[in-house]
């Protein structure tokens, strides 16, 4: 869906930086165990009236945002599965964002996909390898729709669109955790990598930030510079984070902020999940032009 996101001019003439929002889902706009958004709701309703555009940015898969999109009644770009790849709904951008994508099955008609993971049977290979290897892991692959539900705590008909992965794959370790740095070292021997969201995941060269930045040159190629800003809660948004001017960290459930994250200088929203995003993202506004 087009947005008017036209060039914006201040009274004298001097051309406005738009803003554009990335941000993690799981945890972050959607609250970690009922993934709820409700506590977002006045800065996701301020964000609309200011047609900013609201890029979500998650783990989960094409299947599960598009999902939340439709709740969320959001147009824009997507990046599914911790930046395992992009999605651009057809006609968003002139020249669909300087994409040239050759047609093949990831050629939706909705959206031009940009495909940066890994292939997830290389993955679910990977994963019975380190199982081969001793090593106590068990993936979304791995499990029924009704077990993804019972981990996740997602209702059932969510749990079969988490269990639609393409470019990653999320992961139980119920080994000794003194295993792990082994786990670690055994995947990256396999040529993939491990990062964290409210699960372990498997994945290729992709992260959120390659994406994110991707996505950042697309609207700069359409609008001229754009002010980047970025909200997540745990380590797999680091990339993202990093990669943005305006990074914004919001709590976990049980308060405080990820370790990991807290070591940054990242501006911290105060309050879990939604509730820290609506805080954050109000007082942006605040803030930014019209
Ligand atoms: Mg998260």
């Amino acid at each position: 869906m087009p947005v008017d996101f036209g060039r914006g001019c201040r009274k004298g003439g001097e051309p406005v930086k738009r803003t554009v929002v990335f941000t993690d889902l799981d945890g972050t706009l959607l609250d970690a165990r009922t993934y709820s958004f409700d506590p977002a709701l006045a800065a996701l309703g301020m964000l609309r009236e200011r047609h900013i555009p609201v890029v979500i940015c998650s783990s989960k898969t094409r299947a599960e945002i598009e999902h939340y999109r439709v709740k969320l009644r959001n147009g824009d770009p997507f990046i599914a599965e911790n930046g395992g790849a992009v999605f651009v709904p057809r006609g968003y951008f002139a020249m669909d964002g300087g994409l040239s994508v050759p047609s093949g099955d990831d050629d939706d008609s909705r959206y031009l996909v940009l495909r940066l993971g890994a292939s997830y049977r290389d993955l679910r290979g990977a994963l019975t390898q380190l199982r081969d290897e001793g090593f106590d892991v068990r993936g979304f692959g791995d499990m029924t729709a009704e077990e993804i539900s019972t981990v996740t705590g997602l209702p059932l008909s969510e749990a079969v669109m988490a269990g639609k992965r393409e470019f990653d794959e999320p992961f139980l370790f119920s080994g000794d955790p003194q295993m792990r740095g082994e786990l670690v070292a055994s995947i990256e021997r396999k040529g993939f990598r491990i990062t964290r969201g409210l699960f372990y995941h498997i994945l290729g060269e992709s992260d959120k930030g390659k994406a994110v930045s991707i996505v950042t040159g697309m609207f700069r190629r359409e609008y001229g510079d754009v002010m980047t800003v970025a909200l997540g809660d745990s380590p797999n948004d680091l990339p993202m984070l990093r990669c943005v001017e305006r990074p914004i960290i919001v709590e976990k459930g049980g308060g405080g902020y990820d370790r990991i994250l807290a070591a940054e200088s990242f501006e911290r929203a105060e309050g879990a999940g939604p509730e820290g995003w609506n805080r954050a993202v109000m007082q942006l506004l605040e803030k930014v032009d019209r």
